[in-house]
């Protein structure tokens, strides 16, 4: 992979995505709780790495039941998966339960009108969870509200096989908000015996074994996002980016290098112009702080990120000429690393991962 051309060189850069590292991935999670189903999380074309290829990937390797946002992801999945149980986090938008249906999609719902509509339009004939806000006030029932349905034929008439929750800051084992929605949903969970109950993400998944419950739902770390912030990564990469190198020049000291002239040579040093920008998903905000690998060799970008273009300090990697490759995502630039020199999170970074550069997947 660390070849000087690419296979096809009509694209300035390429993905290769590692489908037997999220395999490997799903596993690792599922093993944290061998009681509980492992699902998988692929809204977001599989947090950019691809659906199509993602999707099939995970069911070879045992993986039943999905998770996608909308409605529209869980019709494309279902092309891909026919048999799998693949629920709609966002729910049900008003006039769709017909679609829901013919797609053998499960809605996730979480409001009263929700429930009302689903129940009427399949009288208990289709399955969907149940969305309690434990403390996000983004979506679901209050808990008080569930807990008021308990008993309540609503819930058979809708079709109710799972209940579930969304952790606000399961990625700090710290935060006391965890063990109070912990402690919510076990009540929740209580009202509703036969339920199946889900509450875990990645980063749930490795907190206390009371968030684990029935079901898990991880994403970011089936795709390399480390779960555990500041603690080594247990998950494998995933995902790696690379550009090739255009241009090499030299420059003095005091010259400045891109748009609006942003970054002011300290000393003389050695430039490389790379094939890739921000048209193809890599952060402009990574300008002047992210890197790139060249032969291993860290070389700071400098100046404003363009739109197909990114210039490197490479004055250090001895490797550098045209037509070599750097290393945008990959080796020691972990998808949360990127994402820290960009200003967000390895989340934004996977999920803004563009089109135009040539996609490849290796088993
Ligand atoms: C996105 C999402 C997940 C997956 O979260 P990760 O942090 O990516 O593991 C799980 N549950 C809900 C409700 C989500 O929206």
């Amino acid at each position: 992979m660390s070849g000087d051309s690419f296979a096809d060189p009509g694209h300035g850069a390429r993905l290769t995505v590692d489908l037997a590292a999220i395999a490997a991935n799903w596993r690792a999670l599922g093993a944290c709780a061998p009681q509980a189903e492992c699902g998988a999380v692929v809204k977001a074309d599989a947090y950019g790495c691809g659906l199509a290829a993602v999707a099939p990937a995970l069911w070879r390797a045992g993986c039943r039941t999905f998770f996608v946002a909308h409605l529209s992801e869980g019709i494309a999945a279902r092309k891909i998966l026919p048999e799998a149980a693949i629920y709609v986090l966002n729910g049900l938008v008003p006039g769709h339960a017909e679609a829901f249906r013919a797609h053998g999609l499960r809605p996730v719902l979480g409001d009263r009108g929700e429930l009302l509509e689903w129940a009427a339009a399949t009288d208990g004939a289709a399955p969907a969870a149940l969305h309690v806000d434990t403390g996000m006030n983004r979506l679901g029932l209050r808990v008080e509200e569930a807990l008021a349905l308990a008993g309540d034929p609503l819930i058979a008439r809708a079709g109710i096989d799972l209940v579930m929750s969304h952790l606000v800051s399961a990625e700090r084992p710290d935060d006391p908000l965890n063990a109070g929605q912990a402690e919510a949903f076990a009540r929740v969970r209580d009202a509703f015996p036969p339920l199946r109950a889900s509450l875990a993400n990645s980063s749930g998944t490795c907190l206390a074994a009371r968030a684990r419950h029935d079901l898990l739902r991880p994403g970011y770390a089936l795709f390399g996002g480390n779960p555990e912030p500041g603690q080594r990564n247990p998950m494998r990469p995933v995902v790696r980016l690379e550009a090739t190198i255009l241009q090499l020049r030299a420059v003095e000291a005091g010259e400045s290098c891109g748009y609006n002239g942003r970054w002011q040579a300290p000393a003389p040093r050695r430039l490389a112009t790379l094939s890739l920008g921000y048209a193809d998903g890599y952060p402009r905000s990574a300008s002047n702080s992210g890197h790139a690998l060249v032969g291993g060799v860290p070389c700071p970008i400098v100046g404003l990120i363009s739109m197909d273009l990114i210039i490197l300090d490479v004055t250090d990697a001895s490797e550098a000429r045209r037509g070599a490759t750097a290393t945008l995502i990959g080796d020691s630039l972990d998808i949360d690393t990127v994402g820290q020199a960009a200003g967000t999170i390895g989340y934004e970074i996977l999920t803004g991962l563009g089109s135009r550069y040539v996609r490849s997947y290796v088993e």
